[in-house]
């Protein structure tokens, strides 16, 4: 299996192919698009292509895609943020080695990893590179955050925008690894928002129901609960890694409600799923404190409070005080600011 076992990114896959069959290979390219959207998985593809010797590459089997596979290929070079960036020191590593042929025949290739997290420093050193570049050396940038990188380094790519898969061919990827069709895998699909790699990983653990109702949860609690719980949250929830997940699930809830609220639409399978936890909720109230969701609420607070948390989403990026923004957001879900 080669490039055929991506699904979805059919322009991208085209456009890799043909310069494969011509032998038209730029000097760098920018893969984007979210964290799980396949980025990864193109680009080491991709590398193993440009130095496979076989008729339709990458054939994945010759000693060469192994090695590339495996991270063991003398002239692939990986370069990932050491901390919370990628440093001058790590491009000086290697641009001599760059600029020598390649050990084996092909192409020299370095891939570098999470790309707009490049200090400006790093961005010049590379963009220097670029300006006369060996004519066997290829860039293969990845990024979730294309903004954040140097005009002047996009400029020079050849830029593939990852998009998120439409529902049927997200279908046809879980069932391809083996999940089949059910209410779960289409929660799944619906929570997963495009994204392969989420999807698949939703479905293989056992997480998407205990992420969903956890923060089905705190969301009753935040709207409803005693309100040392906002503090007590916001506090927990700063120090967690998964936290942009939680969030996403959180504006999938407001939406949601956003969307029952303005059409009473039962046409979609987290709404239903919504639904049959906020009236488990209301026959066992004696057990739970707070309150139910009221279904007739505010549109506008709903529509209000999505934008908070997309808001906060791209925040995180930044040096923000974690605990503080999320306070805030809780605060407004509250309905006291
Ligand atoms: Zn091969």
């Amino acid at each position: 299996m080669g490039f055929e076992e991506i699904v979805g990114q059919d322009l991208a896959i085209k456009a890799l192919r043909r310069s494969l069959l011509r032998g038209e290979i730029a000097n760098a390219y920018l893969f984007s698009g979210a964290p799980g959207s396949g980025k990864k998985s193109i680009t080491n593809l991709f590398a193993q292509a440009l130095n496979c010797g076989s008729e339709d590459p990458p054939c994945r089997n010759c000693l060469v895609c192994r090695k590339t596979i495996s991270h063991n290929h003398p002239d692939v070079y990986h370069i990932k943020p050491q901390g919370t960036s990628i440093k001058i020191g790590q491009l000086r590593e290697v641009k001599e080695s760059l600029y020598y042929l390649p050990e084996e025949s092909g192409k020299k290739i370095c891939i570098i990893h999470d790309a707009d997290l490049l200090t400006l420093p790093a961005s010049n050193s590379i963009l220097q590179i670029l300006e006369e570049p060996p004519g066997d050396l290829v860039f293969m940038l990845l990024s979730s955050r294309p903004w954040a990188l140097l005009p002047t380094i996009i400029s020079r790519c050849v830029h593939f925008a990852l998009l998120p898969l439409p529902p049927e061919k997200m279908s046809f990827l879980l069932k391809s690894h083996g999940f089949p069709t059910t209410e779960d895998s289409e929660i799944v699909i619906a929570l997963a928002g495009g994204n392969p790699g989420k999807a698949l990983h939703m479905s293989s653990g056992s997480g998407w129901e205990k992420s969903y109702e956890e923060a089905f949860s705190l969301v009753k609690d935040i709207e409803g609960g005693p309100v040392e719980n906002i503090f007590v949250k916001a506090e927990e929830l700063s120090k967690r890694d998964d936290l942009r997940e939680l969030l996403e699930i959180l504006l999938i809830i407001y939406r949601d409600r956003l969307i029952y609220k303005m059409n009473g639409c039962l046409d979609n399978v987290l709404i239903k799923k919504f639904l049959q936890l906020n009236n488990s909720r209301k026959e066992h109230k004696s057990c739970s404190e707070g309150k139910n969701f009221n279904l007739q609420e505010n549109t506008f607070f709903l529509e209000k409070i999505c934008r908070n948390i997309l808001q906060l989403e791209g925040e995180l990026f930044n040096n923000i005080n974690k605990r503080l923004a999320i306070e805030v957001l809780f605060l407004k879900m509250r309905g006291a600011v």
